[in-house]
């Protein structure tokens, strides 16, 4: 990482600014505070429907030319990006701790995958096709990808970098103009940033916008008529709404939603190498990711040494502020969500669930929770929590494991522990998601595989490598005729 890079946030542009045909002054302000301190970080400018409004029109003035350029132009500005992105990592990566409250590896991942999306991204530009359709009358026939025009797209807080480039840069590289509307908890690294990558790689001004805002704000980029498709991140609850309101207005919508994902570990698993994935897959991020394990699915037979394992583990990961000290779990983001994790554990321990770690938090900070002695009526079995806790059930069979793992509405990631390979496909093929992995746990993400859930998890949308052409295009089709056509009358 380098670190003679000049500063991306001079103080000027944090004070109130929104994005929008440059830097400008927002009537309201959005305070950004550090989870672990509520110390404030920044006042952003704040976006309301009207500024919404305003920047969809602009980006529908700016994207012909845009969409127009030459595809190379267009990648040479994305790998920029890239360079600019990397050259200011260390100030990104203290963004993302200070605002988020993530430890500085899972920081480090979002620069990393960021980068790879916006080379990825470059490398899809000039790889938009079309096909000749043959016709006997020798009328050329073309059908070709195009560009929808505006794409809206609205994220969320918890690996805010991410999930904003994976739908900002293809959009881009495909000759879309961008509405960004980053959660209000991480307006800077989920927004503001990507305005300075962008500036600084020479993005034309006007194709892209960034309005940090409310849920107002994103339900204007759904209703604004010159958006052609939003791009969603965020809780199914949310999606819910936004799905309804972009099918009221007739657009394209793209959910990516909540997830409630099993790690499956059988009798035959490395029990160690399992409890060491199966930790990693509900405390990372403090289990505040979307793909993070929310069921343990562990065999009968090797329930009680794998518990003991994982409890120990999770009773030995340190809790603290990322920014000030080395530990394995920051806070959660917000008390709002202290509250929600606490009830649900609280809740699921009345219920009879038996601590094995953790179980109560001081906020902002909760610790590594395992609840063993799970039911499937449990909040915490069947309610995605988002919060650093792993609840353990115990099943006799294959075929046992594969129904409760998949009676849940979500359907994002799963992952099966077995030293049979074989068997392991075959449970992983019986699981009903988008995405599963064999001696691994469930949070993983790549710029260059189709990304994405079923079920409540999501609407069928895939974001990654080729499936990014399908994403952020559409077809047209043309015909030509040498001679005018001729009708009976
Ligand atoms: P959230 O749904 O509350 O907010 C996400 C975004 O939607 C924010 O920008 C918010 O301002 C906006 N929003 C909220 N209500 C809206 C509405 N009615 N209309 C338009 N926009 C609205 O989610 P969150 O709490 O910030 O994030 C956590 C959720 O996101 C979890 O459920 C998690 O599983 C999910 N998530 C999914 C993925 C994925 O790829 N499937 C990735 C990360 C997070």
């Amino acid at each position: 990482m380098a670190t003679t890079a000049p500063a991306l946030f001079g103080p000027e542009i944090l004070d109130g600014k929104l994005y929008s045909g440059g830097w400008t002054a927002a009537g309201e302000r959005l305070v950004t505070r550090e989870p672990a301190t509520g110390e404030t970080l920044a006042e952003v400018g704040a976006a309301g429907p009207d500024d919404v409004r305003r920047a969809a029109q602009a980006a529908a003035e700016a994207q012909p030319a845009w969409g127009g350029a030459d595809p190379h132009e267009r990648a040479a500005v994305l790998l920029r990006a890239a360079e600019v992105l990397q050259a200011n990592a260390d100030e990104l990566v203290s963004w993302i701790i200070r605002e988020t409250g993530s430890i500085p590896p899972k920081a480090d991942f979002e620069i990393d995958l960021a980068t790879s999306e916006l080379r990825e991204a470059a490398a899809l530009a000039p790889r938009v096709r079309g096909e000749a359709i043959p016709q006997p009358d020798g009328t050329l026939s073309i059908a070709q990808r195009v560009p929808i025009g505006v794409v809206g797209v609205i994220t969320p807080w918890n690996v805010p970098l991410v999930l904003g480039m994976r739908s900002v840069a293809p959009a881009l590289a495909l000759g879309n103009a961008v509405v960004l509307k980053p959660d209000p908890n991480t307006p800077v690294a989920g927004g503001l940033s990507f305005a300075r990558i962008f500036e600084e790689a020479g993005l034309p001004e006007g194709v892209l916008h960034v309005l940090p805002g409310g849920a107002d704000a994103g339900q204007a980029l759904c209703s604004a008529p010159e958006v052609g498709m939003v791009s969603f991140t965020g809780s199914t609850a949310a999606g819910r709404k936004v799905g309804a309101t972009c099918g009221e207005h007739l657009k394209k919508v793209a959910l990516e939603l909540g997830g409630k994902s099993s790690f499956i570990v059988l009798e035959d698993a490395d029990l160690d190498a399992a409890a060491s994935s199966g930790a990693w897959g509900s405390f990372l991020h403090q289990g505040q990711i979307c793909m993070a394990s929310g069921r343990h699915l562990v065999h009968e037979k090797v329930a009680a040494e794998y518990l003991e394992k994982l409890a120990a583990k999770a009773a030995n990961l340190p809790v603290g502020n990322p920014a000030a000290e080395q530990v394995a779990l920051g806070p959660l983001i917000n008390e709002r969500q202290f509250e929600k994790v606490s009830s649900i554990v609280s809740d699921t321990i009345a219920a009879g669930a038996q601590v094995l770690a953790g179980g109560e938090g001081n906020a902002p900070y909760f610790p590594a929770t395992v609840l063993a002695e799970m039911r499937p009526d449990m909040r915490g079995w069947r309610e995605e929590i988002f919060g650093p806790v792993a609840p353990v059930m115990t099943f006799s069979d294959d075929d046992e494991a594969i129904a409760l793992a998949n009676d849940t509405e979500y359907g994002l990631s799963n992952a099966v522990f077995t030293s049979d390979l074989a068997r392991g496909r075959r449970i992983a093929g019986s699981l009903r998601s988008g995405m599963a992995h064999i001696n691994d746990q469930t949070i993983h993400d790549d710029a260059r595989v189709p990304f994405g859930g079923v079920g409540a998890s999501g609407n069928g949308g895939r974001f990654g490598g080729e499936a990014n052409l399908e994403e952020f295009t559409q077809w047209r089709w043309t015909t030509e005729r040498a001679t005018p056509a001729r009708y009976p009358f």
